[in-house]
């Protein structure tokens, strides 16, 4: 039995993460829930899975959650700090990361300190701090278990081939909900058209991040930290079925694939049971009915987020944070109306231009580089 924290219970990935534990209450036991700001959800999840903390960072809501869970005995807590007590509590086995953005990288890092094993979901804690994150968890002998299904992909691909070098990451991209565009047909493009993703159900953040390719952006840094692979070793390839999830090539010219229905269950049950694998009800995929995968090359072009992170890696240091705050805010405005969607790599590569350059940063240095380019950026 298994006694799991989920960071970012109330978000997409934190109730997928409760629909795989639902399913296999003989392996899991939930010990933490921890939320942003959606109380009713988040009491909801308290009332079905009976953990022993709940946490909701926004403290405003405390009263709400704490009235409505009064007659059980979930012990209820608010703020920041308490979302890292959460998960550091000794009887917690396993973190699932999913908070969204760089509010993640804290309580992911204190967990790894306490010597959590984590499924990653939460992406940007890698990209901000990649070196300090994977230094802290082989320091702690923490395994880092890759949620996303890409890397998950790969981390699957890899199994058995911990002495084989890996000549190329080969990382596939769905291509978004504005895939084939060119840049004059993004110009006037709306939030309900960016959100409209043709195969998966995400987070709004990570939906627009698809569509703008600063997801896979994202995701190649990801993949540099986590698999130790540079990023001109790993090659993007839009693959509109999102049925490959992604492939590893060995020295010998072999392609490993791992390859299934486009569902983040099969990862987050992979990342929760690994190394073993049990029983799925999900259904199974049929080559018969999806008779054409189809891979093409990346508009980078007319998706300048993606070359931009490229960059961010190549220049290294606090970089990749500089442009991680940035596309943070960037996408923010988007959903506010503030900034049209076809000006987001245009936002992002000026505060990437504008940012002194720390070439290796402590977590301080990432702290205050994160917060200055979000006060850089409400200048632009
Ligand atoms: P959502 O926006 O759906 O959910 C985000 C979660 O984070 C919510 O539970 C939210 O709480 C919580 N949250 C936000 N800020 C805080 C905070 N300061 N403290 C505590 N909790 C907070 O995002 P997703 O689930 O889509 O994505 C989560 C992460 O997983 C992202 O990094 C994303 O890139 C990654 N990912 C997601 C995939 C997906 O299919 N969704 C696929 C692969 C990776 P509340 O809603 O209560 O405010």
């Amino acid at each position: 039995m298994k006694k799991v924290a989920i960071l970012g219970s109330t978000g997409s990935i934190g109730v997928q993460t409760l629909n795989v534990i639902r399913r296999h209450p003989d392996l899991f036991q939930v010990e933490a829930l921890v939320a942003g700001s959606n109380a009713d959800l988040l009491v909801a999840q308290a009332r079905e899975f009976n953990p022993n903390v709940v946490v909701i960072a926004d403290k405003s809501k405390y009263s709400i959650v704490n009235e409505a869970l009064s007659d059980t005995d979930v012990k209820v807590f608010a703020g920041e700090s308490s979302s890292v007590d959460a998960v550091i509590m000794d009887s917690v086995d396993i973190v699932m990361a999913a908070i969204v953005g760089f509010a993640g990288l804290r309580p992911t890092l204190e967990a790894i300190r306490a010597g959590k094993v984590i499924a990653l979901a939460n992406k940007e804690t890698m990209v901000v701090a990649g070196a300090i994150v994977t230094e802290e968890a082989s320091r702690h002998g923490v395994p880092i278990l890759p949620v996303d299904s890409e890397h998950s992909a790969i981390f699957q691909t890899l199994q058995g081939e911990y002495h084989n070098r890996i000549d190329r990451i080969l990382l596939t991209a769905s291509g978004g909900s504005l895939r084939g565009r060119k840049r004059d047909e993004l110009e006037d493009v709306t939030l309900e058209q960016v959100l409209k993703h043709p195969n998966w159900n995400m987070g709004r953040k990570v939906t627009i991040d698809s569509a703008s390719l600063m997801n896979k952006g994202l995701e190649v840094i990801e993949a540099k930290w986590l698999f130790g692979v540079e990023a001109n070793r790993i090659e993007v390839l839009v693959h509109p079925q999102s049925i490959v999830h992604s492939m590893v090539q060995f020295e010998d010219g072999s392609i490993k694939a791992q390859i299934g229905t486009p569902t983040m269950e099969t990862p987050i049950q992979y990342a929760l049971c690994y190394p073993h694998r049990v029983e799925s009800h999900l259904p199974r995929f049929s080559f018969y009915e999806h008779p054409e995968l189809t891979f093409m090359r990346p508009d980078t072009e007319t998706f300048r987020c993606l070359p931009l992170a490229y960059e961010a890696i190549a220049r290294g240091g606090n970089i990749p944070c500089v442009m991680n705050a940035a596309n943070e805010v960037a996408v923010q405005r988007f959903i506010d109306g503030k900034l049209r969607f076809v000006d987001i790599p245009d936002f992002v590569a000026k505060a990437m231009s504008k940012a002194s350059f720390v070439p290796t940063p402590s977590l301080d240095d990432l702290f205050a580089c994160d917060k200055e380019i979000r006060a850089k950026c409400e200048t632009f």
